[in-house]
C-alpha cells in the first residue's frame, strides 16, 4: 500500500494509499479536499520525511514553494493523523532513523540550550587490551591500559552507574578496546543489572571460552550480547584481523556459550554483527552456513537469536587523516554502487531461506534501505563544522577505564591520535559523573571542531547531532518541532532506548 514511498523519484500516491491521504484531509477539515495543491503538497512532505528524517522546514518551505502559514497547517494535519505518521516513520526507507531518534527527542530541549541532563544512552568502555588489529577499527594498536588501573577504573564505573536512574539512562558494554579483557568484566555487569539496567555487550568473542564463563558466572546476567564476527573461515578472519586462528576459536565460543545459556535457562539474546565490505560481501551466504552451522551444534534450545548488519561507516578505512595511519595495516575502500547492487540480491535471497525463519535480522541505518531494494541512501553525515560545540552529553557519551568521559564513541579508544580535546573531564573518587559533565557545560567555552574531527563520530553520533542541528534550526525559522510535521518528535515516546538489535523498536 505504501510503496510509493520507497520510490527513488516522488510519484503522487493513487489507489488506497492517495485516498487515505484525502480522507486524513478531510477529517481535519472537508473544505480542504477540494485544494489539490494540499493533497499534493501532504504527499510530498510524507514522501520526503519517510526518506530523508533531516530535512529542514526552510527546506521544504522552498522546495514545495508555499509559505509559512500554509506549511504550519499542512504540518498540522499530517502531525495529527496517526496513518500519516505511520507513513513518516515506519513505511519509508529511513525507519530505522525514525527507531533511534524516537527517544532522544525527551531531553532535546535541554541539549539546545547545553543544559545538563544524565546522558540518556551511556557506552562503558571498560577492555584493557584487544588482541585483534581490524582493518577499519579507529583503536590506536600500540595501547593498552596497566593493569593496575583495573581495579580503580572498575568502581569507578560502579559509582558512575549507581548516580544514574534506569528508567532514563540505557547503557551498553562495548569497546574502546575489547571488554571481555576486563577480569572484573563479570562485577560490572552484576553491578548494572542489580541496579535495573538492560545491560548489552559487545565483545569480538575472543576470549569467551567456556573456561571464562565458568569463571565470571556474573555474565549470564547481561541482557544480550552481540558478537563482532570478522569473516566465515580462517582465511577471511585472518584478513581483517591479523590473528590467525581467531575464527575456529569465535565458532567454537559462540557454540559454547549458547549451549550454557539453554542449561542455564537464561533468557539472554545471542547474535551476531557482520560488517560488510567490499572485499567481503559476497561471503554472506557463507555468513548465513556460519550460524546454521552454530545452531546445527545447539542440540539444547535455541541458537542464534539476532544478526545485525552495518556498513562501514569509514572512520579509518579511507585513512582520510594522516594521524591514522599508523596501522598494521587499513581497508582501502567503500563499497561501491555496483557492490551495493549486488547486495540487493543477496539480502532478496534471505527472504526464502528457511534456516533464517527464528533469526531477527536488522539491517541498521543505512542497509535498511538496500534490504527495501533502495540504492542512493548512504549513512548520514555531518561536517566538521556542523559539530557541536559542546557535543550532545544530554543525549550520549562514553566512558573508558580511566574514567574519562569521551563526548563522541569513536574518540573513546586509549591515546587514538587527536582524541584529547574529546575528553570532558575523568570521573575519580571524589568527582562525579555528573560534576564532569556539569563542569564541561557550565565552565568551558566547548571544542572548536577541527578539520577531520568527525571521525571521531560513530553513526550514531551523526544522528545525534543531526537532530539537534535540525530542531535549532527549525526553531530558529519559527516551526519548531511541536509545529513540525512529526508527533514523534516532540511527544518523545519511551521506547527501546538501549539497542533494536534483537527486535524493532516499534
Ligand atoms: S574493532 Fe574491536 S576487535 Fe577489532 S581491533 Fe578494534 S577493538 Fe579490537
Amino acid at each position: 500500500m505504501s510503496n510509493w514511498l520507497i520510490k527513488s523519484e516522488f510519484q503522487l500516491p493513487k489507489g488506497d494509499s492517495g485516498q487515505l491521504i484525502l480522507d486524513e484531509i478531510k477529517k481535519f477539515n472537508k473544505d480542504f479536499v477540494n485544494n489539490s495543491n494540499f493533497f499534493r503538497h501532504i504527499s510530498q512532505i510524507i514522501y520526503l520525511f519517510a526518506n530523508n528524517p533531516w530535512l529542514k522546514q526552510r527546506e521544504i518551505k522552498s522546495k514545495l514553494d508555499i509559505d509559512i502559514s500554509t506549511l504550519r497547517i499542512l504540518n498540522k494535519i499530517i502531525r495529527e493523523s496517526e496513518h500519516l505518521q505511520n507513513l513518516i516513520t515506519k513505511s519509508g526507507t529511513a525507519k530505522k532513523y525514525w527507531q533511534s531518534i524516537s527517544p532522544f527527542c525527551a531531553q532535546l530541549e535541554s541539549a539546545l540550550k547545553n543544559e545538563f541532563k544524565y546522558p540518556m544512552r551511556i557506552a562503558l568502555y571498560p577492555g584493557v587490551s584487544c588482541q585483534y588489529y581490524c582493518g577499519f577499527c579507529g583503536r590506536n594498536q600500540a595501547e593498552k591500559y596497566p593493569s593496575n588501573a583495573i581495579e580503580n577504573g572498575n568502581k569507578i564505573f560502579s559509582k558512575i552507574l549507581s548516580e544514574l536512574d534506569p528508567k532514563n539512562t540505557a547503557i551498553s558494554i562495548s569497546g574502546g578496546l575489547e571488554p571481555l579483557t576486563n577480569p572484573g568484566i563479570g562485577d560490572i555487569v552484576e553491578f548494572a543489572s542489580d541496579h535495573g539496567l538492560r545491560v548489552p555487550l559487545i565483545t569480538n568473542g575472543h576470549g569467551l571460552t567456556e573456561n571464562f564463563v565458568k569463571k565470571n558466572p556474573k555474565i549470564m546476567k547481561l541482557d544480550s550480547i552481540r558478537i563482532s564476527l570478522y569473516g566465515i573461515d580462517e582465511e577471511s578472519y585472518e584478513f581483517i584481523t591479523t590473528i590467525k586462528k581467531s575464527y575456529k576459536m569465535v565458532k567454537k565460543n559462540c557454540i559454547n556459550f549458547l549451549i550454557k545459556r539453554n542449561e542455564e535457562n537464561s533468557k539472554i539474546k545471542f547474535g551476531i554483527n557482520y560488517i560488510i565490505l567490499k572485499e567481503n560481501y559476497k561471503n554472506l551466504p557463507k555468513l548465513i552456513n556460519f550460524i546454521d552451522e552454530v545452531n546445527n551444534e545447539v542440540k539444547n534450545g535455541p541458537g542464534i537469536d539476532f544478526l545485525s548488519l552495518r556498513d562501514d561507516f569509514d572512520t579509518v578505512t579511507g585513512i582520510s587523516d594522516i594521524r591514522d595511519r599508523d596501522k598494521k595495516y587499513h581497508l582501502d575502500g567503500l563499497l561501491t554502487e555496483q557492490d551495493r547492487k549486488e547486495l540487493i540480491k543477496l539480502f532478496k535471497n534471505f527472504e526464502n531461506d528457511k534456516r533464517l525463519q527464528n533469526l531477527h535480522i536488522d539491517y541498521g541505518y543505512a542497509l535498511h534501505p538496500i534490504s527495501l531494494g533502495i540504492l542512493g541512501k548512504k549513512l548520514t553525515k555531518i561536517t566538521d563544522n556542523e559539530m557541536r560545540k559542546y557535543g550532545h552529553t544530554q543525549l550520549s557519551v562514553c566512558v573508558d577505564l580511566y574514567g574519562d568521559v569521551f563526548l563522541y564513541r569513536e574518540a573513546g579508544f586509549l591515546n587514538r591520535n587527536g582524541n584529547e580535546k574529546f575528553i570532558i573531564g575523568r570521573v575519580d573518587y571524589k568527582t562525579s559523573f555528573r560534576q564532569v559533565i556539569e563542569n564541561f557545560l557550565n565552565n568551558s567555552d566547548g571544542i572548536k571542531s577541527e578539520t577531520n574531527d568527525i571521525r571521531f563520530m560513530d553513526p550514531f553520533d551523526h544522528v545525534m547531532t543531526s537532530l539537534i542541528n535540525q530542531a535549532e534550526d527549525d526553531k530558529n525559522f519559527g516551526i519548531p518541532f511541536e509545529e513540525g510535521p512529526v508527533a514523534l518528535r516532540y511527544y518523545a515516546q519511551k521506547v527501546n532506548l538501549g539497542n533494536s538489535w534483537y527486535k524493532d523498536a516499534f
